[in-house]
């Protein structure tokens, strides 16, 4: 446990799967953790950070970002159409595009803001009805829309169904990305980032092996 191991078990993989150096890019995620092992992390070199809600990146980040230079974050988690003023200005990457309203909002929010966030499609690998994403039949029409609008997603993102070998998941998103010649992966989480840096992950989220259990109180 702990940012160090976690740094260390990666280049360990990357190696593994004959995989040049610091080719996966830690996200560590940073939700719902109590700000002293937070400021644990960032005192220990780490710059990229993942949260899931809006609101509670508001009211954390602008503080150590005064403090600490480079801070870099990503929004991993579902966003409402009527948050995406506010991710545009606050996220560097958003991994959670997933339907044509919020493409059409976000659109016009990069284009007032002048900004230029990382865009990454969730896919629903799993077919599953109540989680969100791009089914993959859905995935290229989605990515010509996006593109109509303006804008250019880099990547995609799973996040596997929790009973099953996430394997094959992470197998689809990357055959889906090279069909769609997108270079980016965001996939592997605490519990199975080694396999997904076996399957070509770009960007693997980590919150708990890095800080801990959350607590939901
Ligand atoms: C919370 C979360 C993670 C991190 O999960 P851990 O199991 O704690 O590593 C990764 N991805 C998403 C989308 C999450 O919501």
């Amino acid at each position: 446990m702990g940012l160090d191991d976690i740094k260390r078990r990666i280049a360990d993989a990357e190696v593994a799967a004959g995989r040049a150096p610091g080719s996966v890019t830690l996200i560590a995620v940073s939700k719902v953790q109590p700000p002293e092992r937070v400021e644990t992390v960032l005192l220990n070199g780490q710059r990229v950070f993942g949260e899931n809600y809006v609101q509670e990146a508001q009211g954390k980040w602008p503080g150590w970002r005064d403090r600490f230079d480079g801070v870099e974050l990503h929004m991993i988690g579902p966003l409402q159409s009527n948050k995406a003023k506010q991710a545009v200005q606050l996220f560097d990457a958003i991994h959670t595009l997933d339907r044509m309203s919020l493409a059409r909002k976000l659109a016009a929010q990069i284009r007032d803001q002048g900004r230029d966030p990382l865009l990454f499609i969730q896919v629903n690998t799993g077919d599953e009805p109540q989680k969100a994403g791009i089914l993959a039949d859905e995935l290229p029409g989605f990515l010509a829309s996006c593109r109509d609008l303006g804008l250019s997603p880099q990547g995609l993102m799973c996040i596997p169904p929790e009973d099953q070998d996430p394997v094959p998941h992470f197998r689809l998103l990357r055959d889906l990305a090279a069909q769609n010649d997108l270079p980016l992966l965001s996939m592997g989480m605490s519990a199975d980032f080694e396999a997904a840096i076996a399957e070509g992950a770009t960007h693997i989220r980590v919150g708990s092996a890095i800080f801990g259990q959350r607590d939901y109180g």
